[in-house]
């Protein structure tokens, strides 16, 4: 497992703009990180069609020690987790990232396992 600190700007640009790209839909990612730093979207497939369920085909993924957790977006303004997103971070990954309307770069947040929030550097 390891210690992720922060995300590349890039990155975070890629998931905001999905955000708005999907709207009045949700969009759903996996993350991968290297050495500590989140620098890639992982897409998998069905988690383009903005369904509300669209963290759930994540699970779909192989085994990988280099995604370290997901990203989603709320049309709404609130990027606080719902009971579901709740339950997903506790099944997968240890990273996950809510980005909310309208998606500047200060509308979103870091939360771990246990749905606390936690920082992210954004590099
Ligand atoms: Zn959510």
């Amino acid at each position: 497992m390891q210690h992720i600190k922060a995300i590349r700007r890039k990155a975070l640009r890629m998931i905001l703009s999905a955000g708005r790209d999907s709207l009045p839909n949700e969009f759903g990612t996996a993350l991968r990180a290297q050495g500590g730093v989140i620098t890639e979207l992982i897409l998998v497939p069905g988690t383009l069609s903005g369904e509300r369920s669209a963290l759930m085909r994540l699970h779909m993924l192989p085994i990988d020690l280099t995604i370290v957790g997901s990203a989603h977006t709320h049309p709404s303004g609130s990027c606080m987790p719902s009971e579901a997103d709740l339950d997903f971070f506790s099944h997968f990954g240890y990273v996950h990232i809510i980005a909310c309307h309208p998606f500047t770069e200060r509308d979103w947040a870091c939360y771990n396992i246990r749905g606390e929030r936690m920082p992210l550097e954004v590099v």
